[in-house]
This record gives structure tokens, C-alpha cells and sequence, in this order.
């Protein structure tokens, strides 16, 4: 892909600014996501009171007594994830996806003020259509990409461009330098190497030793300015998955049927996008009355590059599981394998 500076794209407090758009009267109020007794994510006036997202939520209540909890909703969240993704797409012409809310993007843009217009673009209308705040951050590579995004949140845009790089590279503390884990980071700063800059100052088979071999490269290459700059549109993912929920938000009327149909459909497209064949799909049902939850199972033994194949397979599956009334259910397209890479098809 192009040599033009690179998005990366990142939803603010994401699970918080979902929940939100269906509460205003929450939005000045502390409150935090929880998800499995942990908060998955705090708003900003949270986060002001110092309550972190990975926390107990017990432990967030103690640090901000008048923190409102809600469940996360987690049909809403991943549909407005996947909203977020067809506006990516949208936007640009290639998407790396980071997590469920955050891309690289690759907007064909020539130069920088061609890449800050597409960043402001996409920061509209990701607000004014799907009522979430996106910070974008613009650079060269990669990792100045999301380093500027950091420096842009809360909802902003910041770019970091090619003359500020040399300075920030040295001075870059080792802790910002992501993929680098905290053990490594420790490890380094007692042989003195607190910034990027330095790994000089340690012999390179000793930072070897500290880092990997490979960590140690990409650190070079960091300092070097040749680190990675290629957006990369396939997801290399073993599974992908898609949730509904029927007593949840939307259409509270929605059959087990219609929600199926809708979740299929959710995944299919996603793999359709990252370029990925399925060999097998997986339909886990959430019982009404708190029973366990029950799955059903269809595994070929290799993955088949027609996608269109799946709402046949998963009605066939539903079919010929007891009636049961549900909460929700989710897809699971397993075994997945990218189209390019499958033996013997003329795809
Ligand atoms: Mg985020």
C-alpha cells in the first residue's frame, strides 16, 4: 500500500460511549462498564476520579462511592463495533484491525494535509452517525500513528509529523514503546536503558538476551525510523463470532430465528471483509431461565471459501435443537483459514 502518512483510529472509552448514547442524563456523571465483576471500561469524569478500566468493580465503588455500574450490553456494543468497522471501510481504502473499536487505516492519502481532512471526516461522522467520539492520531508508521492517537484522546486529533519524529524516537520512554511487556521494560532500566535512544548504551547481545531477537530488531528498526509502516486488511483470527441479544435493546420481539439470521449474517460479512473462509460454525444459546448454556455444532474438516453457505447451516442447527425460550445466542464461524491460503480453489 501507499507511502502516505497512516490513520490509526481509536473509539474513546468505548463500552462507556455506548452505553451513553441512550443516556444523556448519565453523561456528566462518573460511570463505568462492568463486565464479569471488572470494569471493562470508565467515561472520562470516571476516569477524572480515578477509576480504572481492569479494576473490580467493588474496588471502583470504594474509589468513586457515586460511580454509576451498568452491565455491559454486549449485543449493543458489538453491533456499534461492527458500525464502526463499515465506516472504516468507508473511509479508507485499507483496515488493520487492533481490537473491536480501535484500526490502522490506509486513506490513500498523499500527503499530510490530505490525511488530516480524511482524519476530520472520519471524527464527524463517526459522531454525528453512530454517537461516539473517535480520536485519530496520523503519522508515518505505525507506532507514530497510535502514539499520536494517544496524545489525541479524549476525542481528538493529533498528528505526529516526519521532522518530530527523530526527537520523539530518542527520547521515546521504553514503557511507551508498545508490545514491549513490563518485565522487559524492568529489566532494561537496570542496565540504564530508560528511553529508546539508549539501547545503544547495552551491547547488542545483551539486549538480545533482555529482549528476544526479535523484539531487540523491532527496537532498532524503531530508533532506525524503519519500523512498520504497511497497513494489513486480513485479520488472522481462528475464530470470529457474533452476538445477539433478544431481551436486550433493539426489537425486544425478535424470534431466535430472526436474531440467528441477523448473527449470521453480522459474522459472515466480517469474514467476508478480512478475507477469511470458514470450516465450521458454532450456535450457543442462552437459555431464559439461567439453565447453562446450550451449544450446537457443525465442523467440516476443511474451510470453504463460500460464505453463503452458513445461514442454510446454522437454520438447519436451530432447527433441530429443543424450543427454548432464549435471552440471546452467538456465532461462531470456526476453523478459519484466509481465502488466498486455501488448497485447490480458484478464488
Ligand atoms: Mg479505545
Amino acid at each position: 500500500m501507499g507511502r502516505g502518512p497512516l490513520l490509526h483510529a481509536d473509539a474513546d472509552a468505548f463500552f462507556a460511549s455506548v452505553v451513553l448514547r441512550h443516556r444523556p442524563e448519565l453523561v456528566d456523571r462518573p460511570v463505568a462498564v462492568v463486565a464479569h465483576v471488572f470494569v471493562a471500561s470508565a467515561n472520562y469524569p470516571a476516569r477524572a476520579r480515578g477509576v480504572r478500566g481492569g479494576v473490580l468493580a467493588q474496588e471502583a465503588l470504594r474509589q468513586c462511592p457515586e460511580l454509576v455500574l451498568i452491565d455491559v450490553p454486549r449485543a449493543e456494543v458489538e453491533e456499534a463495533g461492527d458500525a464502526l468497522f463499515d465506516l472504516f471501510h468507508e473511509c479508507a481504502r485499507a483496515v488493520e484491525p487492533g481490537s473491536m473499536e480501535e484500526a490502522f487505516l490506509d486513506v490513500g492519502a498523499a500527503d499530510w494535509p490530505a490525511a488530516v481532512a480524511a482524519g476530520h471526516e472520519l471524527r464527524r461522522r463517526a459522531a454525528a452517525e453512530l454517537g461516539i467520539a473517535v480520536s485519530v492520531g496520523i503519522g508515518r508508521t505505525k507506532l507514530m500513528a497510535k502514539l499520536a492517537s494517544r496524545a489525541a484522546k479524549p476525542d481528538g486529533l493529533h498528528v505526529i509529523r516526519g521532522e518530530q519524529e527523530a526527537e520523539l524516537r530518542r527520547d521515546l520512554p521504553m514503557t511507551k514503546v508498545w508490545g514491549v511487556g513490563a518485565r522487559t521494560v524492568e529489566r532494561l532500566a537496570e542496565l540504564g536503558v530508560a528511553t529508546l535512544g539508549e539501547i545503544d548504551t547495552v551491547p547488542w547481545d545483551t539486549l538480545r538476551r533482555v529482549c528476544g531477537t526479535a523484539m531487540a530488531r523491532r527496537l532498532r528498526a524503531i530508533r532506525d525510523a524503519t519500523d512498520d509502516a504497511a497497513v494489513r486488511p486480513v485479520e488472522h483470527r481462528s475464530e470470529l463470532s457474533a452476538e445477539g441479544s433478544i431481551s436486550g435493546y433493539a426489537r425486544p420481539d425478535w424470534t431466535p430465528a430472526e436474531l440467528l439470521e441477523r448473527c449470521v449474517e453480522r459474522v459472515c460479512r466480517r469474514a467476508e471483509r478480512a478475507g477469511l473462509a470458514a470450516a465450521g460454525l458454532t450456535i450457543t444459546l442462552r437459555p431464559d431461565d439461567g439453565s447453562p448454556a446450550q451449544v450446537l455444532r457443525r465442523a467440516g474438516r476443511t474451510a470453504t471459501a463460500d460464505l453463503r453457505a452458513w445461514p442454510a447451516v446454522a437454520r438447519e442447527l436451530l432447527e433441530q435443537a429443543p424450543e427454548l425460550a432464549l435471552t440471546g445466542l452467538r456465532v461462531t464461524l470456526t476453523g478459519m483459514t484466509p481465502v488466498d491460503q486455501l488448497p485447490g480453489t480458484l478464488f
